[in-house]
């Protein structure tokens, strides 16, 4: 069959004039990295969310890395984690030695259960790593109580959840956590090209945070361990990394934060919209949005108990970019060669085989929303047509 000329990607960015003015005026300053720009977006960032601090990195999987290590995850250490998210979330266990414990989702909302995380915890358990899966926030306030019950910590990859809310607070705020952490890849709500920060409302996470991004180094003259010696002298106090990002990059952040709540009401009004159509077609089971929540909805995921592969590839021939996310972690071959076993989650696993990402992204036009609509309703209706 012939390919559609039509070709709607599953997300993009929103880049505007002011955008590129940003970061163009940033280029040709005195600091293109590690300028004031840095310090800016953190304090934009801390502020929209609620948190009292944050530490912007060079990606998303950066910022995870530096919360586990921050959280003194370790060799012998469990982290309970999610098998529907993207790899980053479980590898930044693995990064820190630690051994990633996936536990099952809840079927509606395909987050964390937090009954099933309970069930996982042992004596080596060290921290929980929910993930607020499509934008979509997990029942924190459950998750918190059996943190504080066995004693862990809550690092929450939020890379899906910028501009989301949780029972009245933003996610980010940390109320409920004892990190958070964002992407701004070019899919998510904001970009910086690549990029990541944690936030967190412990000044010594905050310090702990600032040290690793950048070799391990302590410059602050209150916290030198040798204080003796003259305005040069900086420390290695730790083994750190260099995960600096850019002034350049953190002005086109702070420009994309000032258009993020019309972001998000667009991608509110999309889903709004597919709600409305999607649920005139039998067969479809779409994406919840609980009384606890308020989604940013980062993406939309129908599921279809049948013939997904069908719809995808019809989907495509249509130039609609479709998805699947996700791949429960666990079924990759690198985890499968840890040991790890089909069956674990099965949740998870039933819902990989029913799950379709349809495009959903601020700049995506009427027609192309009612282009996507009207297919998927036709796919849908032959395929009932043929059985
Ligand atoms: C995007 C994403 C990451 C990784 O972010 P990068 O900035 O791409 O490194 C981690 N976790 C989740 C859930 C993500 O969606």
């Amino acid at each position: 069959m012939k390919r559609s000329s039509r070709y709607i990607p599953y997300g993009r960015q929103w880049i505007d004039q002011k955008d590129i003015s940003s970061a163009i005026s940033v280029l040709k300053s005195d600091f293109i990295t590690q300028g004031p720009k840095v310090k800016e977006f953190e304090d934009k960032i801390a502020d929209y969310c609620g948190a009292k601090y944050a530490v912007a990195v060079s990606s998303g999987t950066a910022a995870l890395h530096i919360a586990c290590l921050a959280a003194g995850i370790k060799k012998g250490d469990e982290v309970i984690t999610t098998p529907i998210s993207f790899v980053a979330s479980a590898n930044c266990i693995l990064h820190c030695s630690g051994e990633p414990i996936f536990a099952d989702v809840q079927e509606d909302t395909i987050n964390i259960n937090p009954t099933e995380v309970e069930k996982k915890i042992t004596k080596r358990t060290a921290a929980i790593i929910p993930v607020d899966f499509a934008g979509h926030p997990c029942d924190l306030r459950e998750i918190q109580k059996i943190a504080k019950r066995h004693n862990l910590m809550v690092i929450e990859d939020a890379c899906h959840a910028l501009g989301a809310k949780y029972r009245g607070t933003r996610i980010g705020s940390c109320d409920f956590s004892d990190m958070a952490v964002f992407s701004f890849h070019p899919v998510k709500h904001i970009t910086t090209g690549e990029g990541g920060m944690v936030l967190t409302n412990r000044k010594d996470l905050y310090k702990e945070l600032i040290t690793l991004r950048n070799h391990g180094i302590v410059r602050s003259r209150t916290d030198l361990l040798n204080k003796n010696e003259g305005s040069w002298y900086y420390e290695m106090q730790d083994l750190g990394f260099n995960y600096r990002i850019t002034d350049f990059q953190c002005a086109l952040g702070i420009s994309q934060l000032e258009k993020l709540e019309r972001f998000i009401k667009r991608r509110r009004q999309i889903a709004g919209k597919y709600h409305k159509e999607l649920s005139k077609i039998s067969g479809l089971i779409l994406p919840v949005e609980k009384d606890y929540a308020k989604s940013s909805w980062h993406i939309y995921v129908i599921t279809v108990n049948r013939k997904r592969e069908k719809i995808y590839n019809e989907l495509s021939k249509k130039g609609i970019s479709v998805n699947v996310h996700y791949r429960p972690i666990y079924l990759h071959p690198f985890y499968k060669r840890l040991g790890y076993k089909e069956g674990l989650c099965p949740k998870a696993e039933r819902y990989y085989k029913e799950a379709i990402t349809i495009p959903l992204y601020p700049a995506m036009h009427e027609d192309e929303i009612n282009y996507i609509v009207t297919n998927l309703k036709k796919i849908v209706n032959n395929l009932k047509r043929l059985q």
